[in-house]
């Protein structure tokens, strides 16, 4: 494999390339199976907590801002968790903020359809 600047998140869906990537914490078991509760995805439950942290990153926007902590080498709190933009009932709960996202993917692909049938407006006159 050759090199690449940022390792993909491991969190399913997530297509971001460039928030800093922090590593799972293999040193806490709960704390790390928590993590991988959280983000919810199978392939991680099977592996070994040690091929986790060498394989898997998960990047800055899954942490709520109260636990980033800038300055540190970890840029997390001990107790840190993922909890934001993560798939399933997580992912409902943090709806606003990642409807942002989905609105300006939906203004890009929809450029051909026909909006005026989704237009309330026109239906008070
Ligand atoms: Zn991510």
């Amino acid at each position: 494999m050759e090199k690449k600047s940022k390792n993909k998140c491991c969190v399913p869906r997530c297509f971001d390339r460039i928030s800093k990537r922090h590593r799972f914490p293999k040193n806490d078991n709960l704390l790390m199976q928590k993590w991988v509760e959280n983000i919810n995805q199978p392939r991680l439950s099977s592996l070994q907590p040690e091929v986790i942290y060498n394989t898997c990153f998960v990047c800055d926007r899954h942490f709520a801002p109260e636990f980033l902590v800038s300055g540190t080498r970890r840029g997390l709190r001990r107790d840190a968790v993922p909890t934001l933009y993560l798939s399933g009932k997580m992912f409902l709960r943090h709806f606003n903020i990642t409807a942002k996202c989905i609105n300006m993917r939906i203004s890009t692909a929809k450029t051909n359809t026909n909006s005026k049938r989704l237009d309330p407006v026109s239906n008070y006159k």
